[in-house]
């Protein structure tokens, strides 16, 4: 089968886990933990990293830490994974959404700035599918309005934007490790920030918020987020080979967009003139014109072999959420397309060009 999204681990990573196994160093205590934060933080030009579990409780405790009061709102994309969203709504804090951009699939920033009002506190931008929102004009809303910025990096590691990293910009940054991202610990994730009363108050969360000078007494409700140092062992083999890692997406997007160019009833991905793209996931967009969806695109490529998977259905058309009252009869008709007419390509690190251009002449024959 051709690899979707499979992660690609070597010796490195092997070799770590058999000291910590070896050492009996298994728990979220152990030096790799440490290694691991302080190497990313630094990649991504960062003072502190937090490891947690996974990229959703990075979410949750990044929007914990900034003790925003409840009820404040907070302005996400429609177009993005449930994640976001529980992380705002398990803060008692208010989701306010906005349209992706038809380009970049990200955030449409121009719509953030006619959904301010006098409660909202945070804007939390996502970079869609390896490439970065257009950040300026959200940090400018956020210096003038005094917002913080919650920043979800989960799917562009490496990512730059303007020649700084993503992962570089938010109040609080999150990203998450699972086995299908650019690099990974199996599950797992970090919040990274430059602020150290910040960086004290989750690594106070994610372990019960134990007090430093009494054990067992506790002065606020924590949680048990802690990554493992087996799932820290692999993380930092992980991030040694990030540029690699980083070059082979590249190439593949690359090598992808040449082989699909012109290719009549399809929407590529960009790379904007101010953004470097780690093409995290090859997505696609089929023009309706063509009288396909993604799902009967996706069902004809099953048929040849390759398999896909479907772009994200906005929050806004989320039953969880419609239920609780949130988001009734609003609209967002960028999002609503990508939803039906997205799907993204095996894009898995271990995809040989063979494949891809297997996979491009499929794609291509079945639109002719
Ligand atoms: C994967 C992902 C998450 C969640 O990460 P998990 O580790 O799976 O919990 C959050 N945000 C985005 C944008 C993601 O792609």
């Amino acid at each position: 089968m051709i690899p979707v999204n499979e992660p690609l681990l070597l010796d490195a990573e092997r070799k770590n886990v058999e000291e910590c196994l070896r050492t009996g160093w298994i728990s979220s205590e152990g030096t790799f933990i440490t290694e691991f934060e302080k190497k990313w933080a630094r990649f991504c030009g960062r003072e502190f990293g937090v490891a947690v579990s996974n990229g959703t409780v990075a979410l949750d405790a990044a929007a914990w830490a900034l003790r925003l009061e409840p009820g404040s709102e907070v302005i996400v994309p429609t177009f993005t994974i449930i994640s976001c969203v529980i992380a705002i709504v398990r803060n008692g804090l208010v989701p306010v959404l906005v349209d992706a951009d038809a380009d970049t699939w990200c955030m449409d920033v121009r719509e953030v700035a006619g959904k301010v009002t006098p409660k909202t506190r945070a804007i939390m931008p996502v970079h869609i599918y390896g490439h970065p929102v257009d950040m300026d004009p959200l940090l400018e809303l956020a210096r003038t309005k005094n917002l913080r910025i919650i920043e979800d990096a989960a799917e562009v590691h490496g990512a730059e934007y303007k020649g700084k990293k993503c992962g570089g910009f938010g109040d609080v940054s999150a990203f998450s490790f699972y086995a299908n991202k650019l690099i990974t610990t199996g599950e797992g994730g970090m919040v990274l920030t430059d602020d150290p009363e910040l960086a004290e108050r989750l690594q106070s969360y994610r372990n019960l918020c134990f007090r430093k000078e009494r054990r067992f007494y506790h002065t606020e409700l924590g949680t048990n987020y802690r990554l493992t140092n087996l799932q820290a062992a692999i993380g930092s083999a992980q991030v040694d080979r990030i540029d690699d890692i980083v070059e082979k997406k590249r190439a593949m997007g690359t090598m992808y967009s040449d082989l699909l160019a012109g290719c009549k009833y399809l929407q590529l991905p960009v790379e904007k003139s101010w953004a470097k793209n780690v093409y995290w996931m090859y997505g696609i967009v089929l023009d309706e014109a063509s009288g396909l969806n993604a799902v009967d695109f996706a069902a004809l490529l099953l048929k040849e072999g390759i398999h896909t998977r479907p772009f994200f259905l906005g929050m806004h058309e989320q039953p969880v959420f419609l239920n609780r009252g949130l988001f009734r009869g609003e609209k967002y008709p960028v999002a609503e397309r990508l939803a039906r007419q997205g799907l993204y390509l095996p894009s898995a690190l271990t995809i040989t060009p063979e494949q891809i251009k297997t996979v491009a002449t499929t794609v291509k024959r079945l639109l002719s």
